[in-house]
């Protein structure tokens, strides 16, 4: 009880709350079962749809996904040197600030957008029920009426801009809209962004499917490779290492099942 109570004193005082006995620089991941997570960590990959060739990867020890595309993209695009990037990614990277800052950089996301509304979930009005007028700045509910802007805040460094209608309170369908006084929806000062984002995987469904394809690529014969232990070594810059060798067998033999082991000799020889 004592080391236990000894532990906790520590887990208190980092920063993350967090402790691991068997590797400190491990922490626990997110993963797609609620409230659950695996101690490790996050390895990053971006890979070209051609080839499935691993363009550039990282490791880091972040829990989640959320503030990953930026960076990932933004390295991708300096190792091939292109001008312009169209950047596939899942459910998980979604973060306004990183699909901004993306789009400030000439990168083009596409990328489904997460059901995180309460609403959706509880059955009541999404804000995908909503629609909004550029030209008048409102949004339509859909009880017909005309949300217009109220008011603005900031929340976690981003401008919201907030719209509403006194028409809730005498709305027939109010109860499967909000259970609140009146419904408020929320846009972000970029929101053009999200929507061209939306509007780019609506025009496009198929190419989540070529993420999948692409993606799971490498890493199912990396973990094959690796076998069900993975990572053999610990503390990041280690397990950095371990995986940097991992893309690096991983590219090579990609290499020679595309053009072959002559011609991939010869032109490392150039
Ligand atoms: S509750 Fe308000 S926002 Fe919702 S449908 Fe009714 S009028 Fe529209």
């Amino acid at each position: 009880m004592q080391r236990l109570a000894a532990i906790e004193k520590q887990i208190l005082t980092s920063p993350d709350q967090q402790i691991s006995l068997t590797d400190p620089d491990s922490r626990s991941m997110a993963t797609s079962g609620r409230g659950s997570g695996v101690v490790g960590y996050n390895v990053q990959v971006a890979v070209d749809t051609k080839h499935h060739l691993i363009v550039t990867h990282e490791v880091t020890n972040v829990g989640t996904d959320r503030s990953q595309l930026a960076n990932v993209a933004k390295e991708t695009k300096t190792t091939l040197a292109a001008t312009s990037l169209d950047v596939v990614a899942d459910r998980g990277y979604y973060s306004s600030g990183q699909i901004l800052a993306c789009e400030e950089a000439g990168i083009t996301v596409t990328r489904p957008k997460p059901m995180t509304s309460n609403s959706k979930t509880e059955l009541r009005f999404g804000k995908q029920d909503f629609r909004y007028i550029l030209e008048e700045d409102v949004y339509i509910c859909p009880a017909g009426e005309r949300l217009a802007y109220s008011f603005t805040t900031e929340e976690n460094e981003l401008v919201l801009r907030r719209y509403s209608t006194n028409a809730c309170q005498r709305c027939a369908i109010k109860q499967s809209c909000t259970t609140g006084k009146e419904r408020r929806i929320t846009r972000w000062e970029h929101e053009h962004l999200l929507e061209t984002v939306q509007r780019r995987l609506d025009e496009h469904p198929e190419k989540m499917r070529q993420w999948r394809e692409t993606v799971e690529h490498p890493f199912g014969t990396i973990k094959a490779r690796m076998g069900a232990t993975h990572f053999l070594m610990k503390t990041l810059p280690r397990v950095a290492a371990e995986m940097a060798l991992h893309v690096l067998a991983y590219n090579l033999t990609r290499v020679m099942n595309i053009i072959g082991i002559k011609p991939l000799m010869a032109a490392m020889r150039a």
